[in-house]
């Protein structure tokens, strides 16, 4: 991560060092599914984290009970989940643990049709990005 004003930059533009003295850790996590909308999540997850609106995690870290990244989402002051679709695979994993501190968004709420063997768009990534902004902006003030 860069520097904000010589020290560490905060993980979302709301924490910023030069506005605010509590920083916040934003996660974000995808469902990274096989169809469209997995892929979806996936590639608007990576976007904002290159944004500079939160850190990528690994869903299968909570999938696969790892208690370090089960207890990293526990701390963390905003879990953003993209799911692909109704099955909920990403909230489910934080549901199982007992996590609460998420808000989610699932691709096909969004009017997106999951669909299996094709590419997603950039339009598509740019929606769920543009929704996830609105939803971190709610939740980093
Ligand atoms: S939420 Fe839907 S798209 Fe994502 S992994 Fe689960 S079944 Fe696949």
């Amino acid at each position: 991560m860069s520097d904000c004003c010589g020290t560490p930059k905060p993980t979302n533009e709301a924490s910023c060092c030069c506005g605010s003295d509590a920083e916040k850790i934003v996660l974000l996590y995808a469902c990274s599914g096989g169809a469209n909308v997995g892929e979806i999540s996936d590639k608007a997850a990576r976007e904002l984290m290159f944004e500079g609106k939160g850190t990528m995690f690994c869903l299968a870290g909570l999938g696969g009970d790892i208690q370090g990244m089960v207890q990293t989402a526990r701390d963390a002051d905003v879990n953003l989940v993209i799911d692909g679709c109704p099955m909920d695979c990403a909230k489910k994993a934080f549901d199982r643990h007992g996590i609460t501190n998420y808000t989610q968004i699932k691709v096909t709420d969004l009017g997106i049709e999951k669909v299996k063997g094709v590419r997603c768009t950039d339009e598509q990534v740019g929606q769920v990005v543009t929704v996830a902004r609105e939803k971190l902006a709610e939740q980093t003030v």
